[in-house]
């Protein structure tokens, strides 16, 4: 029997430290789930192991309690939870909702008419043409494992953004679910922990919005519930350009109390709630009383270098 009480999730990857973006994140999806009495838990998304810091987790972790921000039950680890996402896509495959893929990244933005196939940039957003959907071609080894899409279009309504459509297989192709160098796809693990996890509500950063109708399709195809979804504004530095990984950083080791209580009031008016009170658990408090979703602004947001915040790219 699944548990019917309401649960919110934060879902860093351990990359690096908290950043203003992150934050964001964090005091946002905290904010929805405690203001309807949900249960907020975190997960770490580890998989993607070359890009993982040794130390980022834990540190993240103290972040999250100097800033208030206190979560229930057991901090979950996608690391050590691959048993599941080996089930998820046996189950896909025995469904012919998967199958392997031997191309490399050059062939399939070469296929999909990439200006620049070589060029990471270009091959990155390179459409899958398809081309080991009917079988692997001859001679050609298994690399990845790829999502067969339905047709289709997508729909579902976001609690900040309204209804967004997308039409997955015209948009994005099958997309990877097991990538050629090991680790299972962000996209499949997150759908298998948020539904093993009892989420009901999904809360995060904006840049996530362009993941949620490939997300909605894989749930349909193993079967699982849909939760609710709200995208952030998405914070960009103050360039306009998207946070790097040291923009906005916010180390544990240079978090003095009124560090903390500044970037929390910050993160609270990119989120366009009111700030009250000194003490980050009395801020958080106060602005969980007061929460309005309909004050979320879609973004983009800049933070201008007088603190003001600037809305668009
Ligand atoms: N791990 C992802 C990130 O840090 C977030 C995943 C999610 O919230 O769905 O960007």
């Amino acid at each position: 029997m699944t548990d019917p009480r309401p649960r919110g999730r934060f879902a860093p990857s351990p990359t690096g430290p908290l950043h203003l973006g992150s934050l964001v994140a964090a005091v946002g999806s905290w904010l929805f789930a405690r203001r309807a009495g949900a249960e907020w838990i975190v997960r770490m998304e580890d998989l993607d192991g070359p890009r993982v810091v040794p130390g980022a987790a834990d540190e993240i972790l103290r972040a999250l309690e100097r800033y208030g921000l206190t979560w229930d039950g057991e901090v979950a680890v996608q690391s050590r939870r691959t048993v599941f996402y080996e089930e998820a896509l046996a189950q896909l495959r025995a469904a012919g909702h998967a199958y392997d893929c031997g191309c490399t990244r050059a062939e399939v933005a070469r296929a999909a008419g990439a200006p620049d196939a070589a060029d990471p940039v270009d091959a990155a957003g390179a459409v899958y043409a398809g081309t080991c959907r009917a079988g692997l071609p001859a001679g050609r080894a298994p690399r990845a494992v790829r999502f067969r899409v339905p047709e289709g279009i997508v729909a579902f309504g976001d609690r900040v953004h309204g209804r967004i459509e997308e039409d997955v297989a015209r948009a994005v192709g099958d997309f990877v679910v097991k990538r050629a160098d090991g680790p299972f796809a962000y996209q499949l693990a997150v759908v298998v922990d948020d539904a093993a996890q009892g989420v009901t509500e999904v809360v995060r950063g904006g840049d996530l919005l362009s993941s949620t109708a490939r997300q909605i399709a894989l749930q349909r195809a193993l079967g699982l519930a849909t939760p609710s979804y709200a995208h952030l504004p998405l914070v960009l530095g103050a360039d306009g350009k998207k946070l790097g990984k040291r923009d906005g950083a916010l180390p544990i080791e240079t978090l003095d109390e009124r560090r903390v209580a500044e970037s929390l009031a910050l993160a609270l008016r990119l989120l366009g709630q009111e700030v009250a009170g000194e003490a980050p658990g009395e801020m958080l408090a106060a602005a969980a009383r007061s929460f309005g979703v309909t004050r979320v602004p879609t973004g983009p947001l800049r933070v201008a270098a007088d603190g003001g915040i600037v809305s668009g790219a």
